[in-house]
């Protein structure tokens, strides 16, 4: 009989044992939130009386299309919103969260990130890279953001710009994305906006990209007026091809649907042209897949620090989303560990990952992902910019077995040749 491992040398294997045992109360842990969230959907399922029609959706203009409005609820349940737009004509988790941003914001009105700097993709929607062309800033939009003082936000700083420039729109992004910071959990995010409504009642808006399911609060029910997500992150559980998703008030989803679609038109149209099923599908399994990419972090963070590697989180720290760094201080380390997640994906595994220049990056970038949806992150895949201290980023895994099969071989390539 083979065994995953049996190919691996006694001491890799003495390694991985103690990775598992080190880790099991935490992957226990996650396996409970798996279940709270799990049942919530559920519930949300149910409530909404989700039947074989509801899902075979609507094409041309999408009039009544009970599927979606239904699948809308159902977020609307999960989040406990007012509202949702939950469609497949959001082409990316950035355009879904600009389109929420331009449906609220005027010329002469202000944007304060109160988390440091902008998501990169982020950073062209409002206009302080790219050509600015189109970009909030190029509407008369004010931009500002609060430097983050290390993994906290600032909020003496926070206050000041607040009153400064009175912002109609106040951003919190949860996910670190390519930062150093720490990324922010649902209890921070409760605190930074208590501490705004100290001093303002401007909108508050949440970016929950990698965030949702990976605990059992959301941002939307400590406070946040409006969030918005990718499906083909979380939300989707690796069943959706394409979309995004944002809930929140009434008033404020409304005017991000006259972008969307057009004013007058809202949320009224939009055809889901056979994509309900998976997107009701992939909502369902969410729970489960989430946490099987939080486990998979959890065991790349645990064995990675057994082997003498900085990592973050750290195996047992309280987390938030999906990201899990490791620092490899060493170029060929971290281009040859590409090389093995790509290796070891079920797509396109005869491909070698090479560092290229990227637009919008001063450095060098590695990337490895052999995805089922092009570049799903929920599915296991790592990037990062080949400068030092040389930190890989990982991310996704629809099941724990493949990204423990795959980072084990990783260490066996790297460290036990
Ligand atoms: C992924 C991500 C985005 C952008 O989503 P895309 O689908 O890549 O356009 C924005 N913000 C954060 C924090 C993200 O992780």
């Amino acid at each position: 009989m083979t065994k995953w491992n049996a190919a691996f040398p006694d001491k890799l294997k003495e390694v991985i044992k103690e990775t598992d045992e080190m880790i099991a109360p935490k992957l226990a842990e996650i396996d409970e939130q798996v279940l709270d969230n799990q049942n919530k959907v559920l519930e949300a399922f149910r409530k909404e009386s989700i039947d074989e029609s509801s899902l075979l959706g609507t094409t041309g203009y999408g009039d009544d299309d009970r599927g979606r409005d239904q699948l809308e609820d159902v977020y609307c349940d999960v989040f406990k919103t007012e509202a949702a737009l939950v469609r497949p004509q959001f082409v990316s988790g950035t355009h879904t969260l600009a389109t929420a941003l331009f449906g609220m914001l005027r010329p002469g009105d202000n944007l304060l990130y109160v988390t440091g700097e902008p998501y990169d993709t982020m950073q062209e929607v409002i206009g302080t890279a790219g050509n600015k062309k189109g970009s909030l800033i190029d509407y008369k939009i004010g931009f500002d953001y609060v430097e983050m003082d290390g993994d906290k936000v600032n909020f003496d700083l926070m206050k000041k710009k607040i009153k400064e420039q009175n912002p109609k729109v106040i951003a919190i992004q949860r996910s670190r994305g390519y930062s150093v910071r720490k990324s922010l959990t649902v209890k921070e995010i409760a605190e930074i906006i208590k501490q705004i409504k100290t001093v303002s009642d401007a909108i508050i808006f949440v970016d929950n990209c990698y965030g949702e399911f990976s605990e059992t609060v959301e941002p939307t029910e400590v406070g946040a007026d409006i969030m918005a997500g990718s499906l083909i992150k979380n939300a989707g559980g690796g069943l959706a091809k394409v979309g995004g998703y944002i809930v929140g008030k009434k008033d404020l989803v409304e005017l991000a649907s006259y972008c969307l679609t057009a004013p007058g038109i809202g949320t009224s149209e939009g055809p889901t042209v056979g994509r309900l099923s998976e997107m009701f599908q992939g909502f369902f399994l969410a729970p489960r897949v989430t946490g099987n990419a939080i486990k998979g972090a959890i065991f790349e963070a645990g064995i990675f620090e057994k082997l003498g590697l900085n990592v973050s989180p750290k195996w047992n720290d309280d987390r938030t989303d999906l990201i899990q760094t490791i620092e490899f201080n060493d170029p060929d380390k971290m281009v040859k560990f590409a090389e093995m997640v790509q290796k070891f994906s079920p797509i396109d595994s005869n491909v070698l990952p090479v560092p290229s220049e990227m637009s919008g990056y001063e450095d060098k970038v590695v990337m490895a992902a052999g995805t089922f949806v092009s570049g799903a992150s929920i599915e296991f895949s790592c990037d990062g910019p080949m400068r030092a201290p040389y930190i890989i980023y990982i991310q996704g895994g629809l099941t724990f077995e493949h990204v423990k099969i795959a980072i084990a071989n990783a260490c066996k390539e790297l460290f036990f040749k």
